[in-house]
């Protein structure tokens, strides 16, 4: 999972390099309106996205060799930052050149999409969709939430144990292991929805996208190889509902308005025809698993992930 990766990661950089500073604390998350309390500053959560996002990109298949693809991909993702609430941090969206259907978004503003979710779409909108979904992960800071309750739980468990005079380490490490299960819970994925429906709208795409990548995921869910998107992001009916919801009431002004656009045709010339002559992607869990299972093939996909 990229997920079980990447937080362990986190507690590691955070304890290592000591980020929770003293510019964190409790404050009005400006995209959820929420009272909350991040013991990693902002600086902190920049850092821990620049110092994982190279090692998570050589693990997930590295960069998509196709230059317009990616610019596309980056340029639609700025546009949405720019109306984000955050939109002063180093954003920066990455196409992996991985068959896993998923999308994902580190601390700090960096965002990665892969091609193997790519291909599922045809239109700008559902990119816009599922980039601003993860760019409200980020505005939200659910990721800097689970660092914080993971420290304050370390913390309490040091606290405890020097007290106590016990062995306080496998604590920790059980700690350590409970947020390497980073999946978002289902009021995170609707918080990120909503968020990312509002920036969409903002850069001016049908937020109906939303609600189409839904589709997408529920149709693949059902297929020989279910989105590994699902398992770290959560679909319950009630997120599809929620988005119907806003569709027919904040948005029903977009529907049916040509000045939000789905961009279909603009998605199919850039995206879907130059994927199809690409070669096949260097991240394939799948056909790494059915190399495996031929000895004659054996270790010829080992090089490229390590799932
Ligand atoms: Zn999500």
């Amino acid at each position: 999972m990229w997920t079980n990766r990447i937080t362990k990661t986190w507690l590691v950089l955070v304890v290592a390099v000591g980020l929770a500073g003293p510019m964190a604390g409790c404050s009005r998350n400006e995209a959820t309106g929420q009272m909350q309390l991040n013991l990693l500053s902002e600086e902190a959560e920049i850092k821990i996205g620049l110092e994982s996002k190279d090692e998570f990109i050589k693990q997930s298949g590295g960069q998509l060799p196709d230059e317009k693809i990616n610019r596309y991909v980056s340029l639609i993702g700025e546009k949405l930052a720019i109306e984000c609430e955050r939109p002063s941090l180093p954003w920066e969206f990455t196409v992996l050149d991985s068959s896993v259907i998923n999308a994902f978004a580190l601390p700090g503003g960096k965002v990665f999409i892969s091609r193997g979710l790519l291909e599922k779409m045809d239109n700008e909108a559902q990119l816009a969709g599922v980039l601003g979904h993860e760019i409200g992960h980020v505005t939200a800071k659910h990721a800097n939430n689970r660092m914080t309750n993971a420290l304050i739980a370390a913390g309490v468990v040091v606290a405890v144990g020097a007290a106590t005079d016990n062995d306080w380490a496998p604590a920790i490490a059980g700690g350590v292991a409970g947020i390497g299960q980073l999946k978002f819970s289902r009021d995170e994925e609707i918080q990120s929805d909503t968020l990312g429906m509002r920036y969409m709208t903002r850069a001016g795409y049908d937020p109906a996208g939303q609600l189409q990548v839904m589709q997408i995921l529920q149709d693949a869910s059902e297929g020989p190889r279910p989105p590994e998107f699902l398992s770290t992001h959560p679909l319950p009916q009630t997120r599809i509902d929620r988005i119907e919801q806003e569709l027919a009431t904040t948005y029903a002004q977009t529907q049916n308005n040509p000045d939000y656009a789905r961009n279909a045709d603009r998605f199919k010339s850039i995206v879907l025809n130059r994927l199809s002559k690409l070669p096949p992607p260097k991240h394939d869990p799948a056909n790494q698993q059915a190399a495996l299972a031929e000895p004659r093939h054996h270790g010829s996909w080992c090089a490229c992930g390590t799932h």
